[in-house]
């Protein structure tokens, strides 16, 4: 992310070999042969049924497709409170859905921790959202278009991805907005769009001529912006 510069080499891209069909016979996250699933990027639980036919899927294995899968509930219920994203039509068709299975005995966990990060602001009651359970449904979406895009998966010894949503560029410093803007998100908009789940989910993604590092724009029901990135492992947290 640090030397990410879109507007250089990006016409003399080394990645990637775009080969959608043939992705490789292993987990997208932990690269296991083992046990493979079909994993749904962004989570399909996300789109009300009936479900578009034309989601984005890659292999992963049970172990992490079962990971995620808690999360991707929790992400589901963020956008369901999401002042962007509430009255989304998709959304809205989900509610009763979200109800149902926040009604689940299993969900008696989820319930307390949900409502224990509910704090009062006025009248009402605000949700306070772990940002870092969010990202990391992002940054899993990422790593699967990762792979769906180039057909490689990323090496995830060495590399990550990561992702910046609407409240963490508020957090950044003055002139990092404007520079991200400059940077990455204005060279993104001019790529194309890439549309699925009938217009429910978008991307946009710039690869540089550095293996495995590419930038990332996703929207959600078009109204839910992130950024991602791929690139090599950094030390320090989000
Ligand atoms: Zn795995």
């Amino acid at each position: 992310m640090r030397q990410l510069k879109l507007d250089q080499g990006r016409r003399e891209t080394v990645l990637p070999t775009t080969n959608k069909k043939h992705l490789p016979k292993s987990c997208v996250y932990c690269s296991t042969t083992q046990n493979l699933t079909v994993e749904h990027a962004p989570p399909k639980l996300i789109f009300p049924k009936p479900r578009p036919n034309d989601l984005i899927t890659v292999p992963a294995c049970e172990d992490c497709n079962q990971q995620g899968s808690k999360d991707a509930e929790y992400f589901r219920l963020c956008l369901a409170m999401n002042p962007f994203t509430k009255d989304a039509p998709s959304v809205v068709s989900l509610k009763p859905t979200i109800q149902q299975s926040l009604q689940r005995p299993q969900a008696t966990g989820f319930l307390t921790a949900l409502l224990t990060s509910l704090k009062p602001d006025g009248d009402d009651f605000q949700l306070t959202v772990d940002m870092g359970r969010i990202h990391l449904v992002v940054r899993r979406i990422v790593q699967c278009l990762y792979l769906h895009e180039t057909g490689t998966s990323l090496p995830v010894q060495t590399h990550e991805s990561r992702v910046l949503s609407i409240e963490s560029l508020g957090r950044m410093e003055a002139d990092r907005p404007q520079k991200l803007r400059d940077d990455i998100i204005t060279p993104l908009m001019q790529e194309p769009i890439n549309l699925y789940a009938d217009n429910q989910f978008a991307y946009w993604v710039t690869h540089t001529n550095v293996p495995f590092v590419s930038a990332w724009a996703l929207l959600f029901y078009g109204r839910l912006p992130f950024i991602g990135f791929t690139g090599k492992k950094v030390k320090d947290p989000e």
